[in-house]
């Protein structure tokens, strides 16, 4: 019992992982990686296909912000930023407010997507409170939304796999399972609602499903005409993925609440931020008696750690112009993806940016899926690795979506490993 892994296998605890299957294999243990490649303890090299859970942006150990975050440590580490503030957290928030969708002027920093969104939800039930509209308080959410693990995100979370056992802890809301109802629900609920929670043009955990466009433009029209505030989940959609910074550019969206977190620095360390508008800000000022203090912080709350890495990737999308630089690479992953359309059991591919969906069925006519016990979708990613390339499907959805720095060969690898590896299991 000495090796890593099997040390792995006595300690851990892998998150979405069932923990039987895992210790009955070995475990992938990474070592290093540089750009969009990663090497394990026994050498072998795989393309980084889903980018590290969605968070790599521009390749690992990127010069400028391995630098950034040296550069930093030797200053410090981190301090607390309840009662205090630091230059890295000062000067993001003022960079962040730049590139934001207009009319977000307030940054208020968290850890991860999760807590991002927590504190979106808190802060828009404490605002009624102050604007004295206490009875908004449900939250509107769609089907199949997911917006984190902890107990607020998953109860706007409408993904029944991973939230019904959680439900006897989770709050009520207004879950719109039909669009066409979208809104009527606005109209009947119009005086208890708080907010309206959406992953802007796609969601995510829900397999990559594309909203039809027009729908967030509508919904902020709604959410206008009946008071509701706008909370626009880009924690995934954030800096670049969907082809533009912001997923809510695409439709000339502000909302009245936006988290990030992900790719915000880089993918390099954990550091999130909600942020809002001037009105939501200046419903929390008031006398010191008054508490409209947003109760809310975390230990980590702006991180000089993070926000360092976060102000170097900012600067790497400037200096890199990654945004203009990906426009190819967004084409040639979505050309790759429609040519897996002749893939036996490719029954749906779905694509946006840098973000790329397969959907395997067993009937693609009928659209019959296999069934999730069959664990085809762990099996396909079992093949890319073993070709490769590594990524993690849900249900029998398996998700591309390559760091920017990936190089039109390593892209037409992995689209070809994924051919090769569906061929291997459903053939
Ligand atoms: N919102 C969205 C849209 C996400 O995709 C995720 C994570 N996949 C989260 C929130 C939660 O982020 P985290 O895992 O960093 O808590």
């Amino acid at each position: 019992m000495d090796s890593l892994a099997d040390k792995d296998h006595r300690y851990l605890w892998h998150p979405f992982t069932p923990m039987r299957d895992w210790v009955s294999e070995e475990p992938v243990i990474i070592e290093s990686g540089e750009g969009a490649v990663l090497r394990d303890t026994r050498g072998r090299e795989y393309i980084d296909a889903n980018s590290s859970i969605w968070t790599n942006l521009h390749g690992h150990r990127h010069p400028a912000i391995t630098q950034a975050i040296k550069d930093q440590l030797d200053r410090i580490a981190h301090s607390s930023f309840l009662g205090l503030s630091n230059e890295p957290a000062i000067r993001l928030a003022e960079q962040l407010i730049q590139i934001a969708p207009p009319g977000l002027t307030r940054v208020f920093y968290s850890d991860d997507g999760s807590t991002a969104m927590e504190v979106a939800v808190k802060m828009a039930l404490q605002y009624w409170q102050h604007r004295n509209q206490p009875q908004r308080a449900k939250f509107v959410a769609f089907a199949d939304a997911y917006h984190g693990d902890t107990l607020g995100a998953v109860s706007i979370g409408g993904i029944d796999l991973f939230h019904s056992a959680f439900r006897p802890l989770l709050f009520e809301v207004i879950r719109v399972n039909d669009l066409s109802r979208l809104a009527n629900i606005m109209r009947e609920h119009r005086d208890v609602v708080a907010g309206v929670v959406i992953e802007p043009l796609v969601q995510g955990a829900a397999g990559m499903k594309l909203w039809r466009r027009g729908l967030l433009a509508e919904l902020r029209s709604l959410c206008t005409e009946w008071g509701a505030l706008l909370i626009a989940d880009e924690v995934l959609t954030g800096f670049g993925h969907t082809g533009t910074m912001f997923a809510c550019e695409q439709e000339g969206v502000t909302p009245d609440l936006m988290a990030v977190a992900k790719g915000l620095t880089g993918g390099y360390l954990p550091l999130a931020a909600t942020l809002t508008t001037e009105e939501i800000f200046r419903a929390f000022l008031g006398d010191y008696s008054e508490f409209k203090t947003f109760f809310h912080g975390h230990s980590y709350t702006g991180n000089q750690l993070g926000c360092a890495a976060a102000l170097a990737n900012l600067r790497v999308f400037k200096e890199e112009q990654t945004l203009v630089k990906i426009q190819p690479k967004c084409e040639r992953l979505r050309a790759g993806l429609e040519r897996l359309r002749a893939v036996p059991h490719v029954g749906d591919v779905r694509h946006i940016g840098m973000i790329g969906a397969v959907e395997l069925f067993q009937d693609v006519a009928t659209k019959v899926p296999f069934p999730l016990a069959d664990k085809v979708g762990i099996r396909v990613c079992a093949e890319m690795r073993e070709r490769g390339a590594l990524t993690r499907p849900i249900g029998n959805t398996i998700i591309l979506l390559p760091p920017y720095c990936v190089s039109d060969q390593q892209m037409d690898r992995v689209l070809s490993v994924l051919a090769e590896s569906v061929r291997a299991v459903v053939l």
